[in-house]
């Protein structure tokens, strides 16, 4: 069976990848996903087996202590987690690339102990009022002598396990830009345990059940000029830098899942009978395992292909959508069609495509709904007609 785009020096990559996965990650997912939650010593469990196969914070510079693999190792490493529930890949730990931007201090504070697994972050944009729209932020946050006060909240934050500290968007301000007034938007680096932060465990997910969701409250939370990452009013360019590389993430992990969910649904279909002969031999059934491995094959090569743009700093905003809302619309109808094959059998607890399913569906939400990225590939075209 087809097994992505490989080469040969990432198959040793690929199969140490692939051992943990069997070791550390499945035999956990359905019992995860049984209780909701992922047993704090078995998170720990996970991150520290993760440390010591080199795969912790793979994702960033040598310079920093990380593992400094390239993007195309990085597409290939998450197309390998995303075959497995987020609950459990989160714990692997690989720290948002925006804390590159920490400097002086912050290095020691904030960076260094998230590569070395000793703090844990969280990536605070959503607000209850502001999804999709994220410049309608109510976030703020106003000088007071040298320091900030910070009044808001968050919700939807998500993460393995309560963090140490979050990267917060806030308004500080209007710009006036040539198309109008715009919030200044800034990123501060929040301390649990600051004085008037509470943050506090949120809705519950039925996609990968035990992966957590935080609602993050500020009350005239004070913070000092170091507190600010990057430059004040350019939170979103930052934001924007790390979001485009999450969305290829992103799709790479949609296409190890569709895998998953592919070769499940081949096995049943060629074991399954009625009427005398295997489902499979069913055209209704055989072409719908056509559709999923040509599917799976072009948002294989899109990845790829962005990947490569990405590695020659060539990928724009829009590339980097048409990964995340084709290989996750792709995924969700594999698996749509694998419950389908599956007939009863796909939706019982016992099984594991019900939870795939679930899972499959969180993937054209997060990170930018499948609407907003065609919103961002639209917008793309039609700007140089100055429509
Ligand atoms: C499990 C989970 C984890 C998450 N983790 C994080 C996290 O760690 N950090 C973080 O900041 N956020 C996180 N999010 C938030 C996530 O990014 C948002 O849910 C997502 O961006 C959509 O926002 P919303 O849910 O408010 O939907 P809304 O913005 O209310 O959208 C509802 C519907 O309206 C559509 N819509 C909205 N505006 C338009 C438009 N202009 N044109 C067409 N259609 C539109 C949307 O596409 C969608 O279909 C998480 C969400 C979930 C569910």
């Amino acid at each position: 069976m087809y097994s992505g785009p490989s080469d040969h020096e990432n198959e040793l990559m690929l199969a140490t990848v692939r051992s943990f996965m069997d070791a550390e990650i499945y035999p956990h997912e359905a019992e995860v996903d049984r209780l909701g939650h992922v047993p704090d010593e078995l998170g720990r469990q996970i991150e520290q087996r993760a440390i010591e196969a080199g795969l912790y914070a793979a994702n960033l510079p040598e310079a920093v202590g990380g593992g400094g693999l390239s993007m195309r190792a990085m597409s290939l490493i998450e197309r390998e987690y995303g075959k497995t529930s987020h609950a459990l890949h989160a714990w692997i730990g690989r720290p948002t690339e925006i804390l590159l931007a920490c400097e002086g201090d912050q290095i020691e504070r904030y960076l260094r102990p998230c590569v070395e697994a000793r703090k844990r972050e969280l990536f605070a944009l959503t607000e209850p009022e502001a999804g999709s729209d994220v410049m309608g932020m109510k976030t703020n946050a106003r000088r007071d002598g040298d320091d900030w006060i910070l009044n808001g909240s968050k919700h939807f934050i998500s993460g393995p396990c309560m963090p140490d500290f979050a990267i917060v968007f806030a308004a500080t301000g209007i710009d006036e830009t040539p198309r109008g007034s715009r919030r200044r938007i800034t990123a501060f680096l929040v301390d649990v345990g600051t004085p008037g932060f509470d943050i506090r465990e949120g809705n519950r997910c039925v996609s990968y059940r035990g992966y957590k969701t935080f609602e993050l409250s500020f009350s005239d939370v004070r913070l000092g000029n170091g507190q600010i990452l990057g430059q004040e009013g350019q939170g979103l360019e930052l934001a924007g830098k790390w979001l485009s590389m999450g969305r290829v993430w992103v799709g790479a992990c949609c296409c190890g899942k569709a895998e998953r969910i592919m070769d499940l649904a081949v096995q049943w279909a060629a074991d399954r009978r009625q009427f005398g002969k295997p489902i499979g031999q069913f055209q209704a059934t055989g072409f719908k395992l056509a559709d999923m491995a040509m599917g799976l094959r072009t948002a294989d090569l899109l990845v790829s292909d962005t990947v490569a743009r990405a590695e020659a700093g060539l990928m724009e905003d829009r590339d980097a959508a048409m990964v995340k809302v084709y290989c996750s619309e792709m995924l969700g109808r594999v698996a749509d069609d694998c419950v389908q094959i599956y007939g009863g059998m796909g939706l019982m607890e016992e099984m594991p495509i019900q939870r795939l399913w679930r899972d499959s569906r969180l993937e054209r939400i997060w990170d930018g709904t499948s609407e907003i990225q065609r919103h961002i590939i639209t917008r793309s075209m039609l700007r140089p007609f100055g429509a």
